[in-house]
């Protein structure tokens, strides 16, 4: 498998998907949960979807991981 990220088209998403994963999100800097990313980025890498973006309140970057459940 890559190890090169596959990029994915995030605003393909619907609105309310969208809208979901930028409010939930777990932020490691901040040790809270869904305090929300902006600038969202996806992609794949070793057949797992990853968002990613930066926490709204401290900047630090937050990545989510979609399970199968997500898709
Ligand atoms: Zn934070």
């Amino acid at each position: 498998m890559s190890d090169t990220p596959v990029p994915r088209d995030f605003f393909a998403r619907t609105p309310e998907e969208r809208a979901i994963f930028m409010h939930e999100t777990w932020c490691d800097n901040c040790q809270q949960v869904n305090l929300g990313m902006i600038e969202p980025f996806e992609y794949e890498l070793h057949g797992i979807v990853f968002i990613e973006g930066r926490c709204c309140r401290c900047g630090e970057a937050v990545l989510t991981e979609l399970t199968e459940d997500d898709f």
